[in-house]
């Protein structure tokens, strides 16, 4: 989508250092960060959120490459937050996977 900030980083239109890419999928950090460790995953595709995946092969997609980032910057535990909707707190509508880490979090709230 061309006036969707996330498929411009995405498709290189904004530069960004991306902390892990696949044929599928990109990551990079937040730039507002919430944790010590906070990076967003996003499908390389246009889905403006959750409820618009239409293909089981996306969750997969996006889901599989976590586990592959966190390996490689050596995170055990972490957080994974998908907000869908306003009111839910989704700000940007390109579907993304908040994963953060390096603090304590404690319950849903903080
Ligand atoms: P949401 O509130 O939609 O779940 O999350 C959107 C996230 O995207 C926020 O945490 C915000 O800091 C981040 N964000 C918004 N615009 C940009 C941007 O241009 N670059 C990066 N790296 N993050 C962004
Ligand atoms: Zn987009």
């Amino acid at each position: 989508m061309s006036d969707c900030i996330f498929c411009k980083i995405a498709n290189g239109e904004i530069p960004s250092d991306f902390i892990y890419e696949d044929e599928k999928v990109v990551a990079f950090n937040d730039l507002n960060p919430q944790a010590p460790v906070h990076f967003l995953v996003i499908p390389k595709k246009h889905y403006a959120s959750l409820n618009d995946i239409d293909s089981k092969e996306t969750f997969a997609d996006i889901f599989s490459a976590i586990p592959k980032i966190t390996a490689k910057l050596g995170i055990k535990d972490y957080r994974t937050i998908v907000n869908t909707g306003e009111s839910a707190g989704q700000t940007v509508f390109h579907i993304h996977v908040h994963v953060m880490a390096g603090r304590k979090f404690n319950g849903l709230a903080g």
